[in-house]
């Protein structure tokens, strides 16, 4: 690329929006009863219906719809009260029917919108629609290198999925964010990961497909007034490559239009390992797929009670929740932010219900054990110490027999294994020493080895008695308050 990010923003105003799929964790598929349990063996959840096969008729699962009307409470949206499934037509092999039900012109929720925090800014983000449709199969392609269908031998095709409640929620162009349009895109997608998982409706596994994103881009000439034609990167299967999508693009269509070029409307694709996006197909138009309204199947018409009762159901979200704990723990947006980015808020809010003050729980959570699940490559939830731990190692710094240091070699011994926060300090015999006549001897020892230093605290020159402090400490192996070492220190000296 010789065109870099931040040159491409200089002159251009980014434009994104996002097309999410999320699975529904319904027990059963959207039009049979065959289950849905992902990692099942090939082609074992599967039945006439869901193959496609002469005669059977689809039927609407209740729960899928009632999901589908949460989400669309939980993103502000207006629920339709009467709405028609389409039949999308086109031909791949993953899809048994050659045609997938979805829905076109009338979708089940509209005109929303989702909040988000990036940069202590609240950003709104608006929800175009959220339909309900079915997922397709799954292909595998054998015998070539990258697992692409380029360069294998065979195909083989799974329909387990085919059928599974898919919904999908597009949100409207997002323009005038600037330099921030990836970080938005990437906190859309985690707080809408966040809002569905509230919901109990998806285990949002990226990882495993049951949250897929498609990413629009576009560039518009600064202060042109006019949005320029998108792409639409398929298949963005994790956030932080939701972040790269965007930025990738930004970047090469910056270059295309400086090359006097034409940015084309196209399917692009993501590659995880270089993080710049492939031409894929020229996109489809809306009226290639002959969308009709779906003849196998009742519309559906949610009744105002119904649609009532699953509003008063919702649960507290994740935008509600972000608002009582900034205010019940006096706590600065941004600082917020970066215990949500670090994955550590539910490890916070279970440390203080656990008796930590808010201050002590985030400064272990976003220090010491950030630190270490980053070393270890892991989150910092997986890590093997609790919340309750967590909680009992400040309740001992507080309390004045752990200080710091001694409490990061306490986090060693919980992690490695070695018991509870009590046990790694009854074993490891950590426990400041506060008992002064202890600390002397040491302090005596540190005076005599550096008379030239004693000579400079007495000529004034007192910040020279950090050398003396960190002497004791060294000789207690840590376990010395420093503060009290300092006073002590001053003491013998004046
Ligand atoms: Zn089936």
């Amino acid at each position: 690329m010789t065109v870099t990010y931040e040159a491409a923003l200089q002159k251009y105003e980014p434009v994104f929006g996002l097309e999410t799929h999320v699975e529904l964790g319904t027990a059963t598929k959207m039009f049979c009863g065959c289950i849905t349990t992902f990692g099942a063996e090939p082609n074992t959840h599967v039945c006439p219906v869901c193959l496609g096969l002469p005669g059977s008729l689809p039927v609407a699962n209740r729960l899928a719809i009632e999901y589908t009307i949460k989400i669309g409470l939980a993103l502000n949206c207006s629920i339709a009260s009467w709405c028609r499934f389409a039949r999308k037509n086109y031909f791949y092999p993953d899809m048994p029917k050659n045609f997938q039900i979805s829905q076109y012109d009338e979708p089940l929720c509209t005109d929303g919108y989702l909040d988000v925090l990036v940069g202590g800014k609240t950003v709104r983000v608006g929800i175009e629609r959220v339909h309900l449709e079915e997922d397709t199969g799954k292909s595998l392609h054998i015998g070539g290198a990258t697992g692409r269908i380029q360069g294998a031998e065979y195909s083989l095709v799974d329909y387990n999925r085919a059928g599974i409640p898919l919904v999908e929620i597009v949100t409207k162009p997002v323009p005038g964010t600037g330099f921030l349009a990836p970080q938005v895109a990437r906190t859309y997608v985690t707080e809408l990961r966040d809002v569905l998982r509230s919901l109990d409706v998806s285990d949002v596994r990226m990882e495993e497909g049951s949250l897929r994103c498609d990413v629009n881009t576009s560039l518009s000439l600064r202060g042109s007034g006019q949005w320029g034609t998108r792409t639409e990167t398929k298949n963005v299967n994790s956030l932080r490559s939701v972040e790269r999508a965007v930025r990738s693009e930004i970047a090469r269509q910056a270059e295309v239009l400086d090359s006097g070029s034409r940015v084309i409307l196209e399917t692009r694709h993501f590659h995880e390992d270089t993080g710049v996006t492939t031409s894929g197909r020229s996109k489809e138009e809306a009226q290639d797929y002959r969308y009709f309204p779906e003849p196998d199947l009742v519309p559906v018409a949610p009744s105002r009670d119904w649609v009532e009762s699953i509003g008063a159901s919702l649960p507290e979200l994740p935008s509600a929740r972000r608002a009582r704990l900034i205010s019940a723990w006096s706590m600065e947006e941004l600082d917020f932010e970066a215990l949500r980015n670090a994955g550590a808020l539910d490890m916070v809010e279970a440390t203080v219900a656990a008796g930590a003050t808010p201050d002590d729980a985030r400064k272990w959570w976003l220090g010491e054990l950030a630190r270490r699940a980053n070393d270890a490559g892991e989150d910092v939830s997986a890590l093997p110490i609790t919340p309750a731990d967590v909680a009992r190692i400040s309740e001992l710094v507080a309390a004045g027999s752990l200080n710091d240091r001694l409490a990061r070699q306490v986090i060693e011994g919980v992690l490695d294994g070695e018991g509870t926060p009590d046990e790694v300090v009854a074993a490891r015999g950590l426990t400041v020493v506060s008992d002064d006549s202890a600390l002397l001897a040491a302090i005596d020892a540190a005076i005599a080895e550096n008379p030239d230093v004693v000579a400079r605290i007495r000529d004034g020159k007192v910040q020279a008695a950090g050398v003396l402090v960190g002497a004791v400490m060294k000789a207690t192996r840590g376990k010395a308050d420093a503060a009290r070492v300092r006073e002590l220190i001053m003491e013998r000296l004046s």
